[in-house]
């Protein structure tokens, strides 16, 4: 599998103008929900007109909102080794690193970090772990997937870890895994080496074909991301919009989802300065032209990025979220001991994360707890949603985007975002969250067709008395 670089490369070259009967012809199409070429998207990359960039983000905008409805789905990361044999010049994780403390946890302790995630209200997690041999590999992942289903109420675990073999991929297939998800961090070669001198890492052609051997291996849900600011996001953006063609081309499978994390300091990376900084226009314009290029995939936003930021983005194109996260491993659990009086003393040259744990991967910037993030989204109008139902009943891969593309998903996310938004107000829900939540729930009920209506309804009374897990 080769991505063609040069068509990249020409694509952007060919498209500096901001003609606007053009730029508007290519919203207009990425409007109706049919994606975008390569070339069109390279115009849109070039985009420097604020009117023009206005109209992109209506456009992506109401896309996400004909897909998806108000929805935003919201996940905790939950990190089981900081333990890396790589030296990824931008993380604070890289072996050379001497000054991280390291910690690997035992099953014991994943099961307890999950139980505090779970008493927070989540149920979707996304496990993380760094490249070490015990602690990445197929069999250590599955362990560890299946002792968190067993102990806890959590009902997917998505991951993200280093490339496997088809074999490998298959062992967290039959794990019962959500989304596979791996971040080609840059799909420039020379930069890819550059970044990644040492370790398995350094591959540039394993990484970029993990994703193939993840389906070879029976994986339908796959997310693809890159680390925005190594290299320019206009070349990044176009190469992941061909990495998705070609998936698309080979499998008929397009990505589940798309994340867009973007580089953040760390104490103890190597790189001193971030090498193609993206700016937060910059960052707002890639988000909505991902909307409009593949419509039908979610795009995953973390706590990277700052709360006013993150907000705005929630009505540019972003339909999932992490939230009151921690990038360390134990990072929920020592919190607790935290205020528990166990107070910890911060090491030297060692970073923290939300919850101020000592040894996190980089800095977050969007510290709030989850309940806060959850009465911030329905402020601005959106749903949050702690929804499972797809993948525990199958509509993964194909059938999920059979769904999508139909219009049809639209009619399971709402109604779901609002039975699991009521069981997170009944379990964990402070008066005032509680208050805003039901106003919410009454609004959107009003809008479902007549017949859904009353189901929710009649559901979200099964859920006031005591019953969970309630989706269509
Ligand atoms: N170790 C595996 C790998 O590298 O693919 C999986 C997990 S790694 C901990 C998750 C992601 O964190 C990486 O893919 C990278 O994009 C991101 N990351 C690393 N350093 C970062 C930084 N300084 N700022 C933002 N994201 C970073
Ligand atoms: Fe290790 Fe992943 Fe960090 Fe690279 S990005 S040093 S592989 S944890």
């Amino acid at each position: 599998m080769q991505i063609a670089l040069t068509k990249i490369e020409e694509a952007l070259n060919k498209s500096q103008t901001d003609d606007p009967v053009l730029i508007q012809e290519i919203i207009a199409k990425g409007r109706e929900k049919k994606g975008l070429h390569l070339e069109e998207v390279a115009f849109l990359l070039n985009l420097k007109d604020p009117a023009m960039l206005d109209g992109l983000y209506q456009a992506a905008a109401a896309v996400k909102d004909e897909i998806y409805g108000k929805r935003i789905v919201l996940f905790a990361p939950l990190y089981t080794s900081n333990y890396c044999i790589n030296n990824c010049l931008y993380c604070g994780f890289r072996q050379a690193n001497e000054a991280l403390p390291r910690r690997r946890l035992s099953l014991q302790e994943v099961q307890q970090e999950a139980r505090f995630l779970a008493a927070a209200g989540h149920h979707r997690l996304l496990l993380v772990t760094g490249e070490a041999p015990s602690d990445s590999s197929a069999p250590t992942i599955a362990a560890t997937v299946e002792a968190i289903y067993q102990a806890v109420d959590i009902r997917r675990i998505n991951v993200n870890c280093a490339p496997l073999s088809i074999e490998g991929f298959r062992i967290l297939k039959e794990a019962q895994i959500g989304t596979y998800q791996l971040f080609q961090e840059t799909y420039h070669p020379e930069q890819y080496k550059a970044m990644h001198p040492s370790g398995p890492k350094s591959d540039y052609q394993d990484r970029v074909t993990a994703i193939h051997r993840a389906i070879e291996g029976g994986l339908d849900d796959v997310g693809l991301g890159v680390l925005y600011g190594l290299y320019d996001y206009r070349f990044e953006t176009l190469a992941l919009l061909e990495h998705a063609r070609l998936l698309e081309e080979q499998y008929n499978l397009g990505p589940h989802t798309i994340s867009v994390p973007r580089l953040k300091k760390a104490p103890g990376m190597a790189l001193t300065t971030i090498p193609a900084e993206v700016d937060d226009e910059s960052f707002k314009k890639i988000i909505a032209i991902l909307r409009l290029a593949l419509p039908y995939t979610g795009i995953i936003l973390s706590t990277r990025e700052p709360v006013t930021l993150r907000t705005e983005l929630l009505h540019l194109g972003v339909s999932q979220m992490s939230a009151g996260s921690s990038t360390h491993p134990g990072g929920y659990s020592d919190h607790v001991e935290q205020h528990n009086g166990k107070e910890k003393t911060e090491e030297p040259g060692a970073s923290t994360d939300t919850l101020g744990t000592i040894g996190s991967q980089f800095y977050l910037e969007d510290h709030r707890p989850l309940q806060e993030v959850v009465h911030s989204i329905m402020e601005e109008g959106f749903i949050p949603s702690f929804c499972t139902a797809c993948y525990r009943s199958e509509r993964t891969g194909e059938a999920f985007m059979a769904l999508a593309k139909s219009g049809a998903i639209h009619k399971m996310c709402n109604p779901n975002a609002l039975l699991t938004l009521e069981e997170f107000l009944i379990d964990f829900g402070d008066e005032e969250t509680k208050k805003l939540g039901r106003q919410r729930i009454t609004e959107e009920i009003e809008k479902l067709p007549p017949s859904q209506a009353t189901r929710i309804k009649q559901h979200l009374q099964e859920l006031r008395s005591g019953k969970r897990d309630l989706y269509v």
